[in-house]
Formats: C-alpha cells, sequence, structure tokens
C-alpha cells in the first residue's frame, strides 16, 4: 500500500532498524521504544489491522507468533516480555498495518493496563 509507513519500511523507502526478516515478515525496532526492548514484528504483506485479517493469514501470524520468543531472547528479554497489538479507535491502533509489539528488558513491566 503507496501510503502506509509500515509498508514503506518493508520495501526500504523508510528507514528501520532491522531485528529480524524472512519472506513472509519483518521485525524491527520500534522508533519510539517503550521499555529497553521494544520491537514490532509485521507481516510484509499489507494487512490494516486484527480486525480485518483473514484466514488465508492464519499462517503467516502463526509464524509471526512463533518467533517472538526466540526474537525476544535474542534482543534480551530472557525472562519474558508483553505482547500487545492494538487494534483499531478502541485499542488505540496508530499504523494501519497489523503489527505485533514486542516488550520487555531486564525489569518487569507495569501492569497490564496503565491509567492515563
Ligand atoms: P500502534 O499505536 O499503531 O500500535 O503503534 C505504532 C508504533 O509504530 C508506535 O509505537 C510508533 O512509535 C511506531 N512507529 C511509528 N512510525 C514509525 C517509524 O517510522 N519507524 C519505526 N521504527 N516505528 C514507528
Ligand atoms: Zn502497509
Amino acid at each position: 500500500m503507496t501510503d502506509c509507513i509500515f509498508c514503506k519500511i518493508v520495501d526500504g523507502r523508510i528507514p528501520s532498524k532491522k531485528v529480524y526478516e524472512d519472506a513472509d515478515m519483518l521485525a524491527f525496532h520500534d522508533i519510539n521504544p517503550v521499555a529497553p526492548v521494544h520491537f514490532m514484528i509485521i507481516p510484509k504483506k499489507h494487512v490494516d489491522s486484527l480486525a480485518t485479517v483473514g484466514e488465508e493469514d492464519a499462517p503467516v501470524l502463526g509464524r509471526m507468533m512463533a518467533m517472538a520468543g526466540r526474537l525476544a531472547r535474542e534482543q534480551g528479554s530472557t525472562e519474558g516480555f508483553r505482547t500487545i497489538v492494538n487494534t483499531g479507535r478502541i485499542g488505540r491502533q496508530d499504523v494501519y498495518h497489523l503489527h505485533i509489539h514486542i516488550i520487555g528488558g531486564p525489569d518487569p513491566l507495569p501492569r497490564m493496563i496503565v491509567q492515563e
């Protein structure tokens, strides 16, 4: 999709700090990290959000989840991490290209939902 930031990252029009890449997915560091480890895993194919994902995307989504632990450990989250998929207006999704946040580091994170 031409105007999508993450599609631009996939095809190199916008630079990123890559964590992992294969034919189906890309993982790269979040530009505005909220913890010492904060990267995202995205499908290379443009999919708007978890709300609109189709059955045909299940294999790549499964592979993205299956890679999360290994990549998190490689980035220094050796004792666990949090996965977040913000979805739609209610989930406060900002970038409408499906992404799994992987957030962690050496210390325990705040509890799940922090009140504003
Ligand atoms: P969302 O709120 O949609 O779940 O998360 C979007 C994330 O993308 C945010 O955490 C934001 O910091 C990150 N982000 C937005 N633009 C860029 C960019 O150009 N490069 C990188 N690496 N991350 C970005
Ligand atoms: Zn996209």
